[in-house]
């Protein structure tokens, strides 16, 4: 890993680049060591050039949207982080929606349902951006991106950008190709287009609005990754981690949230390796009393084992 030539490049990015730069503030939960290297992305062209680089240089990379579903490890991460804030929107007459991979979901959602267009509504309010939300399926309220995908614009490895129909993300509950591949195998998303359906705009206002007050009443406020595990085939982990005794369960400045078992709260003081023993007691207790191993919704970076917890 060539990272002084990296670092020589970004000595040119001026404010964009930083280096040591701790990830806590970049991520949902607010925990995360410094990365190496973090460069912020406006465009599209940004995170290609930032991408292609640290390839160039064999310096491992990541990319974040909005750092709302993943657990960043107190040593941080090793090599170049991309944050991605490249948000340009398009929407056609004909329901296409174009977006880049770095627009925030619940902005296109709220927008696209005051243009009445219909199937983007169970995004309302969800944190983090489109890339986050392709790689991971994002969905609520019996929606998610698999049924409103046509296409996703990739930066493959071999630094070609190809066009991909939906069907080849594979996508399964909270799963998708990109997903399921190493970290350094993956293609970046750079942009994502939605397929929505015509609809009576305050119809569907209306609809974002219920779920926006859902959201606000249902789910704890502060610092959370959101869902924490998957929900197993014909259950529900909120469910079972609160019938196993665990709300307000803390280990440090990490607790089940009372208000939903399935959010983790750093109440203020939490350390990465705190929400990780909580999330491992968890797994232990709901596995002892249940006999279900609840897997983790969450990716963790920048941990020495398996990615996937
Ligand atoms: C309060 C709260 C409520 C939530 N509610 C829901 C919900 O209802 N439904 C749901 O599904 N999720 C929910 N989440 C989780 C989260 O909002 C989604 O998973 C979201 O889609 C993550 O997007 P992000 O941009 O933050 O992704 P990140 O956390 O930044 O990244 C997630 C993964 O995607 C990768 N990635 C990000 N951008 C790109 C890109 N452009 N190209 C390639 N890889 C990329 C990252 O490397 C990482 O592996 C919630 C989270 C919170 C905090």
């Amino acid at each position: 890993m060539n990272l002084a030539s990296l670092l020589e490049w970004a000595s040119g990015l001026g404010e964009r680049a930083r280096r040591e730069e701790p990830l806590a503030s970049y991520t949902a939960m607010r925990v995360g060591g410094p990365a190496d290297l973090l460069v912020v992305c406006r465009t599209t062209e940004e995170v290609v050039e930032a991408v292609e680089r640290a390839r160039a240089a064999g310096v491992p990379w990541r990319v974040l949207g909005g750092g709302c579903n993943v657990l960043v490890s107190d040593a941080g991460v090793r090599g170049l982080v991309v944050v991605n804030r490249a948000d340009r929107t398009r929407i056609e007459a004909d329901g296409t929606v174009w977006a880049e991979a770095g627009a925030p979901m619940a902005a296109l959602a709220r927008e696209t349902a005051a243009r009445g267009l219909a199937g983007l509504e169970w995004a309302a309010g969800l944190p983090g951006t489109v890339g986050g939300a392709v790689v991971g399926n994002a969905g609520a309220f019996g929606g998610d991106v698999a049924s409103v995908l046509r296409s996703v614009t990739l930066l493959e490895r071999d630094g070609s950008i190809a066009e991909r129909p939906a069907d080849w993300m594979a996508f399964a509950y909270r799963e998708s190709r990109i997903k399921r591949l190493p970290p350094q195998e993956r293609p970046v998303v750079l942009a994502a287009t939605f397929c929505l359906t015509p609809g009576d705009s305050a119809v569907l206002a209306a609809r974002v609005e219920e779920i926006l007050t859902w959201r606000r009443t249902r789910h704890p406020s502060g610092a959370t990754m959101g869902s924490t595990f998957k929900n197993p085939p014909g259950n529900h982990a909120g469910r079972l981690i609160e019938a196993a005794g665990l709300k307000g369960y803390r280990i440090g400045g990490a607790m089940v949230s009372e208000l939903h078992a399935n959010f983790l709260i750093n109440t203020g003081s939490a350390t990465a390796a705190d929400v990780r023993a909580l999330i491992r007691h968890i797994q232990a207790e709901v596995e002892r009393q249940f006999g279900i191993r609840l897997e983790p919704e969450v990716e963790f970076i920048g941990w020495d084992a398996d990615e996937r917890g």
